[in-house]
């Protein structure tokens, strides 16, 4: 066991979480300490559920709950397979999806490339992704990538890593507008402003 307080610990659980400082993390501790036995057994009950039901896609490699192989949008005949578009987070995809109407399919990178990532082909999806555009038959490659400077950095690397791929299959690669301020996170950008973005893409 830990030497630090069961309050100490659990405010470092939620200070993993994004947005939450130490002061939001102990005010969370101090909200758990008044909730009721049940509610407390409930809630650790489905945190703890949680790994056994979330999956990743084995196409997009987006996080969601379920039992099949394949993901809503990756599943799904309709959506147009010439479309790919990239993302930073899992999170980035049910933003897009609530506010673009977008229909193709995603791909999910698990980051951006910054100076503090040594190897950044090991830590994203960069092989994969590679894999995923010289095996599909795609159209246009939409970067949807945040508009800060590693936002900026990724999608040059991509740009660098699919140069040969681009010449011999023809697609565009496409960015999201000016719609997006810059040094914006694409995760906390409103729905209007990425509906703007997406449909200025170019
Ligand atoms: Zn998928």
């Amino acid at each position: 066991m830990s030497d630090k307080s069961l309050a100490q610990q659990l405010s470092e659980g939620f200070q993993e979480l994004p947005g939450v400082g130490p002061r939001q993390a102990q005010r969370f501790v101090y909200a758990l300490l008044e909730k009721e036995e049940s509610f407390l057994k409930n809630f650790a009950a489905l945190i703890t559920a949680l790994p056994g039901q979330i999956k990743r896609c084995e196409q997009c490699f987006w996080a969601f709950e379920g039992r099949t192989r394949l993901c809503q949008f990756c599943g799904d005949p309709q959506r147009d397979a010439h479309k790919l578009l990239i993302v930073e987070r899992d999170t980035d995809v049910t933003n897009i999806e609530r506010a673009t109407g977008y229909s193709g399919k995603y791909f999910v990178l698990g980051g951006s490339v910054s100076p503090t990532r040594t190897d950044p082909q090991k830590e994203l999806r960069l092989k994969e992704l590679y894999h995923a555009v010289s095996t599909r038959p795609i159209g246009e490659l939409i970067l949807a990538l945040s508009a800060t400077s590693e936002g900026e950095t990724t999608g040059i690397y991509i740009e660098r890593i699919m140069d040969k791929l681009q010449k011999k299959q023809q697609f565009r690669i496409t960015r999201l507008g000016r719609g997006l301020s810059s040094g914006a996170e694409l995760e906390y950008s409103d729905g209007d402003t990425l509906k703007h973005a997406f449909a200025n893409r170019a």
